[in-house]
């Protein structure tokens, strides 16, 4: 069993740190909100009182954290992971961040004798919580190996993408398909209430045809046809525009860097932020038909 520090006790972090002690593994928790550490210690989670606390015994560190510049803060910055943790731990970091950071903390890690795989992951707070996540995982075979248990004890699917970046690079392009699809879910739907078409007629038809997507068959924005959707609970958010918003921009940033074409993503970059700024950022995502439809969401 593995002795595990785990950084980042947020909606995803807390409940994928429980699943690793669950499953036999000794688990530290660090996070800067006290906060987040309360309620992990409430749980029955052991929390180290500094980053250096955490990492001093620990084989292996994960790190669940908001966004790009907080990973590279926590990894390179000044009492750093990188230079509190022991030579040969293994770190993995399942953050969504870009390719470059991801690449760059990588390559600083080896430097200092430290293996680490970018590790993101798609499912939700509901695939956290009930350890059905899907790891996409960047990084070498040997530590990808390694770490494999950890992520079967967090996810369900786990995938390894091949070098160092490959994770985040899957986890953008993942979720820029899903952002261009519940849009044009979304537009459908519109079109298909000024055209007199039952919306649930629309859904038997598309579901079993070539329209058929997660954004439709899971999610569908439209209150009715999938109970479990969030249209059916005021857009409160599973996955918030924000999030999608943040997703997007990635994408759009890795597309202008390399000179891959992206009308359609850039387009749901711009829809999604026109969305956030009117105030849906804490709305669901697929709130989206809402904002198209012509209504300022509500706040949540
Ligand atoms: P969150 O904001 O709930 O949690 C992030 C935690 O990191 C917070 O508790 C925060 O205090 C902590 N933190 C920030 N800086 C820190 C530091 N320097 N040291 C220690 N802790 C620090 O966010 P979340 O929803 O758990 O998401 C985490 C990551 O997972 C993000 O990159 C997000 O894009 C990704 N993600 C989220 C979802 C989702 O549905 N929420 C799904 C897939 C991926």
């Amino acid at each position: 069993m593995a002795r595990i520090a785990f950084f980042g006790l947020g909606n995803m972090g807390a409940p994928m740190a429980r699943n690793l002690a669950k499953a036999g593994h000794e688990v530290v928790g660090y996070d800067v909100s006290e906060k987040a550490v309360s309620a992990f210690v409430e749980a029955g989670g052991r929390a180290a009182g500094s980053l250096a606390e955490a990492v001093r015994e620990a084989g292996i560190v994960v790190t669940m954290l908001p966004a790009g510049p907080q990973v590279d803060a926590v990894y390179r910055g000044e009492g750093g992971i990188l230079s509190s943790a022991r030579q040969g731990t293994l770190l993995i970091d399942c953050s969504t961040i870009d390719v470059a950071t991801a690449r760059a903390v990588a390559a600083t890690a080896a430097e200092a004798g430290m293996a680490m795989l970018d590790a993101p992951v798609s499912g939700g707070t509901g695939g956290a919580e009930a350890g059905t996540l899907t790891f996409m995982v960047g990084g070498e075979k040997d530590a990808f190996a390694t770490a494999e248990p950890l992520f079967q004890a967090m996810g369900k699917t786990i995938v390894h993408c091949g070098a160092s970046g490959t994770g985040q690079a899957a986890k953008m392009c993942n979720n820029m398909i899903l952002g261009i699809s519940m849009i044009g879910v979304a537009e459908a739907f519109g079109l298909a209430d000024r055209l007199g078409l039952d919306r649930q007629k629309l859904f038997d038809v598309s579901s079993k045809s070539s329209g058929q997507c997660w954004s439709l068959t899971t999610y569908c924005p439209v209150p009715g046809p999938v109970p479990t959707s969030p249209a059916n609970r005021d857009y409160q958010a599973g996955f918030t525009a924000a999030m999608m918003l943040k997703d997007l921009k990635l994408a759009r940033a890795a597309a202008s860097e390399t000179g891959a074409a992206v009308p359609l993503g850039s387009g749901a970059t711009e829809l999604f932020n026109l969305f956030c700024a009117t105030g849906g950022g804490e709305t669901d995502f697929s709130g989206i038909f809402r904002f198209l439809e012509g209504q300022v969401p509500k706040q949540m």
